[in-house]
């Protein structure tokens, strides 16, 4: 990683379910440590989650990873976008199926709300896809307004996440 910029610690998440999910998320966490000035340090396992907000659409496979990137927070998001493009997908409606979700979860401790940005994520700490695999990867980390993942997790315990075999 050669950069003048600091390098920063961000936790991104991924979700699947269409067109063989486990091997979408499997290239994205490759895909990752190949963006420029990033480094993968570590990932998740996969886990199986029953769709949010529309329900007539196949089970989710999820996980999170944690980089360490040069990138500034908004060049990171136009990489995931991008990323998210090359998988093929296509933005039909909210909450529809999806070939490829990535979102930044957390950015440093870096709290903004500015073009087309929201850190946290707006949604990560009522959302179980999102906290057990955090939680796996990052037991202590501090979600900014929320609280320790641990606890969020917690408030989240009618949500149906199981771990899955790879
Ligand atoms: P969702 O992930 O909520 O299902 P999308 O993936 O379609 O929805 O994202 C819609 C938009 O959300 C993106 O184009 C992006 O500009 C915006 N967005 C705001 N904050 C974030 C974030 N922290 N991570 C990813 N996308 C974000
Ligand atoms: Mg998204």
């Amino acid at each position: 990683m050669h950069s003048q910029n600091p390098v920063k610690r961000a936790y991104i998440g991924l979700g699947s379910n269409l067109a063989d999910p486990r091997g979408q998320i499997l290239k994205a966490f490759a895909e990752l440590g190949k963006l420029p000035q990033t480094r993968l340090l570590s990932r998740s396992s996969l886990y199986r989650s029953a769709p949010v907000g529309y329900a007539g659409q196949p089970d989710f496979i999820n996980a999170v990873a944690e980089i360490a990137t040069a990138l500034g927070a908004h060049e990171l998001l136009a990489s995931l976008l991008d990323m998210e493009h090359r998988h093929g997908r296509v933005r039909e409606f909210r909450n529809a199926p999806r070939v490829l979700d990535l979102d930044i979860l957390l950015y440093d401790d870096l709290s903004c709300h500015e073009n087309g940005l929201t850190l946290p994520h707006p949604r990560m700490h009522e959302r179980a896809f999102v906290l057990r695999p955090l939680h796996e990867i990052a037991p202590g980390r501090i979600i900014g307004g929320h609280g320790p993942v641990g606890e969020c997790l917690e408030k989240c315990a009618g949500q149906r996440v199981e771990r899955v075999e790879e």
